[in-house]
């Protein structure tokens, strides 16, 4: 069976791309990166995915995938960015993270509060070859968080193309319903022809 190994440290990113991969080449057996974390000190998405599967990728010489992601809010001008996980401190507390997030935008009002889930996912070829796609979810940021589900700020997003009448954030969305439509899972479909050809 090909493998590929998944660079990252996350459980619930492992979940969601074993869950995607298996929709698009369920044949590839997808191997979680258990080696030396590399320093993430790139100042794009792109730059922090191509550092996590290089180092996957020469530390187990299998092709390797990499997700770097984060929430991208229009009136901060994109940030937190790609500093999503440690937005309240380097503790890494995603409920401070998300806490300081609505503080922020405690006055700004629901048509001005635009956000989008942005993943770009690296993948790096056995033979050195290197490429990057880019996954963007659209929505807004909820007041305040809604759902027990997901991870890091899914309470408190709510993606486009709901009924008005029914809006939900991804906290209260099934995984079912978040692997279908997610950033992750939009890069993903993006980057599935060039896993054909490994
Ligand atoms: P990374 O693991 O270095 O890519 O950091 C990603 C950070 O962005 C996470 O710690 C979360 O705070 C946030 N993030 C990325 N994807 C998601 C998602 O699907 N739901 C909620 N938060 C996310």
């Amino acid at each position: 069976m090909p493998r590929i190994v998944l660079a990252t440290h996350n459980p619930h990113k492992v979940e969601e791309f074993q869950a995607i991969v298996a929709e698009v080449r369920p044949d590839l057996d997808v191997v979680a990166y258990d080696g030396p974390e590399p320093v993430e000190d790139g100042v794009t998405f792109a730059a922090n995915a191509l550092i996590k599967a290089r180092a996957a990728a020469a530390h187990t010489g299998l092709p390797a995938l990499a997700d770097d992601s984060g929430i991208a809010v229009d009136v901060l001008g994109g940030s937190p960015g790609v500093f999503s996980a440690y937005w309240a401190g380097h503790k890494k507390d995603s409920t401070a993270n998300l806490e300081l997030l609505l503080d922020q935008l405690s006055d700004v009002a629901d048509p001005h509060r635009t956000a989008q889930f942005v993943s770009v996912i690296a993948l790096v070829r056995s033979n050195g070859t290197e490429e990057t796609i880019e996954g963007r979810w659209p929505g807004r940021l909820a007041m305040q968080p809604a759902g027990p589900g997901g991870f890091g700020y899914d309470p408190i997003f709510v993606p486009d193309g709901q009924p008005a009448d029914a809006e939900r954030t991804v906290g209260e969305w099934s995984s079912a319903e978040k692997n279908a439509s997610s950033h992750r899972s939009r890069a993903f479909v993006a980057l599935a022809p060039l896993l054909e050809s490994l």
